[in-house]
């Protein structure tokens, strides 16, 4: 059985902890490997390492620092289909989303390259006679990463490449379900040429997690994971004097207005909805559809649905895969039933779709007439689900929006351009998408939803991900008046 250990000071360190983690390969459900799960001594050594290494790194220059960035994006490059088969062996997403994954991560190191222009400062010359005024931006120190298991690449490509970018050392706690890809990046990272310590990994579960959180000296923490986790790590991370952005979930609503192409909103919510088997925080889970659109939407989804291939995601005739455990297979699953229960329309069950063998897989569900007190809209399902809230108008369908207590994307179908305008102001939310139906923002702009998809008030990569990992300087600068001076500056004297 394979096992993956930590990475810390640049070397493998065996876990001691006694506790592992079973890792699968979900389309054949059988265990592959097997993940150590840190104890409390091995993240502080993780993050000694970090402070050890921090004083180097961050004096070294810029120029060197983004020759060692360039160095790391282009091994990720020229590793990205290993990295994109490692991926699709522990998550279960098709080969092409894995490498398409990849492809968004490579973005925000190709952004971190460019950290000379992002770490340019401000300057005020002669404030008041005499005198400058300089702004600065310096690291932090000790930064921690922690990270959900459905984009293991992407995601610890979110927050590293920056941090170190701007002049901190990092500790990565990744999630336990699929550690091989970003303990390859890490790898990586060391055979790019990053000193020893800069970039360290530790695996765990919650032990490791709520050491990073006390840890006196980890001064700020990423996180991307559920709300209920997200909530906790803010509160408990704040309360330790750090900074937090901790990105919760979701529950993506697409708006359909009568006047939309129906073929282009059909397959926006076929691929938004089912792409990575509805395993993404910008996954549309609910279609507003306004006023007679919603039965020959309907009708497209469905006839769309009937054509979509299940199966490995090795196999390139797949489209979808199987889902990360058996145990969240199964809870995505009972959503169905409860939504039957409650009254909604069930126009395809994923449940009544076999698959041979042990794999994770389940097929995808529409569900017509959903009402917002039922289950499968209250929860956030995180699988291949997508229900149909029928609204009488726009303004209903926006008020849907608002109601809701997440609110990461969301994302209008339209050919009216002064409706599309009117709801980029309305929508109550962090990302949206005007025909696009998950509108996650390039690697130069930042990723951020609002109330419970964010706690904390910075968002994540590009731009808001430098100023997470810096803060200002100023500084004030007086010098004697050049005619005192005792160098002979040329200045006419008095003598
Ligand atoms: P999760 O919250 O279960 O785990 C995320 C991280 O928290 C993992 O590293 C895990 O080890 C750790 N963790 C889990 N339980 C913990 C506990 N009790 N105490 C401390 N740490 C704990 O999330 P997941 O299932 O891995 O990922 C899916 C979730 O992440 C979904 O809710 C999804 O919407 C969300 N997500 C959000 C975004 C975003 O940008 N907003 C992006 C991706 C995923």
């Amino acid at each position: 059985m394979q096992r993956i250990d930590h990475i810390i000071n640049g070397e493998v360190v065996v876990g001691s902890s006694g506790r592992v983690n079973a890792v699968f390969n979900p389309a054949t459900g059988l265990q592959t490997k097997e993940v150590a799960l840190a104890a409390v001594d091995e993240v502080d050594a993780a993050v000694a390492a970090a402070q050890a290494a921090y004083d180097g790194w961050r004096s070294m220059s810029i120029a060197r620092r983004t020759k060692l960035m360039f160095e790391f994006r282009n091994l990720v490059v020229a590793a990205q289909e290993e990295l994109a088969e490692l991926l699709t062996s522990e998550h279960g997403k098709v080969f092409s989303d894995s490498l398409g994954e990849i492809q968004r991560g490579i973005e925000n190191i190709e952004f971190a390259c460019d950290i000379a222009d992002h770490l340019k400062g401000s300057v005020n010359e002669q404030a008041s006679t005499g005198i400058d005024v300089t702004t600065v931006r310096r690291p932090l120190g000790v930064v921690a990463g922690i990270t959900p298991f459905n984009f293991p690449a992407m995601i610890p490509l979110w927050m590293a490449p920056n941090a170190v970018a701007a002049g901190n050392t990092f500790v990565l706690k990744p999630s336990e379900r699929d550690p091989s890809v970003p303990r390859r990046i890490v790898e990586l990272f060391h055979e790019a040429g990053f000193p020893p310590g800069v970039v360290n990994l530790v695996n765990g579960d919650k032990v490791a997690v709520d050491r990073l959180l006390e840890h006196p000296d980890v001064k700020a923490v990423s996180f991307v994971g559920s709300t209920p986790i997200a909530k906790y790590v803010y509160e408990t991370g704040t309360s330790h004097g750090k900074r937090i952005q901790a990105l919760g979930g979701a529950k993506n609503h697409m708006v359909v207005l009568p006047d939309a192409d129906i073929d282009l909103a059909a397959d926006a919510a076929v691929s938004a909805a089912y792409g990575s088997a509805g395993e993404r925080c910008m996954a549309i889970s609910v279609v507003a559809a306004v006023g007679e659109v919603a039965d020959p939407l309907i009708d497209a989804i469905k006839l769309r649905m009937e054509k979509l291939v299940i199966g490995d995601g090795m196999d390139p005739a797949s489209e979808m895969g199987p889902l990360v455990t058996r145990e969240h297979r199964d809870r995505v699953a009972g959503y169905i039933d409860s939504a039957r229960r409650q009254g909604a329309t069930i126009v395809v069950d994923g449940n009544e779709m076999a698959f041979e063998g042990a794999g994770f897989f389940l097929g995808t569900s529409l569900i017509d007439r959903v009402t917002t007190d039922m289950d499968c809209y209250r929860d956030e399902i995180f699988g291949p689900v997508l229900s149909i809230v029928r609204c009488a108008s726009y303004t209903e369908a926006v008020k849907l929006i608002s109601d809701n207590r997440w609110g990461n994307g969301t994302a209008i179908f339209t050919r009216d351009g002064g409706a599309a305008r009117r709801f980029q102001e309305d929508a109550d939310a962090g990302m949206v998408g005007i025909n696009v139906p998950v509108p996650v923002p390039v690697g130069y702009h930042s990723f951020g939803g609002w109330k419970s998809s964010l706690f904390g008030d910075i968002a994540m990569y590009g731009p808001e991900g430098v100023r997470f990992y810096t803060r200002p300087k100023v500084i004030t600068t007086r010098w004697p008046d050049p005619a005192t001076s005792t160098v002979n500056l040329g200045f006419p004297t008095n003598d």
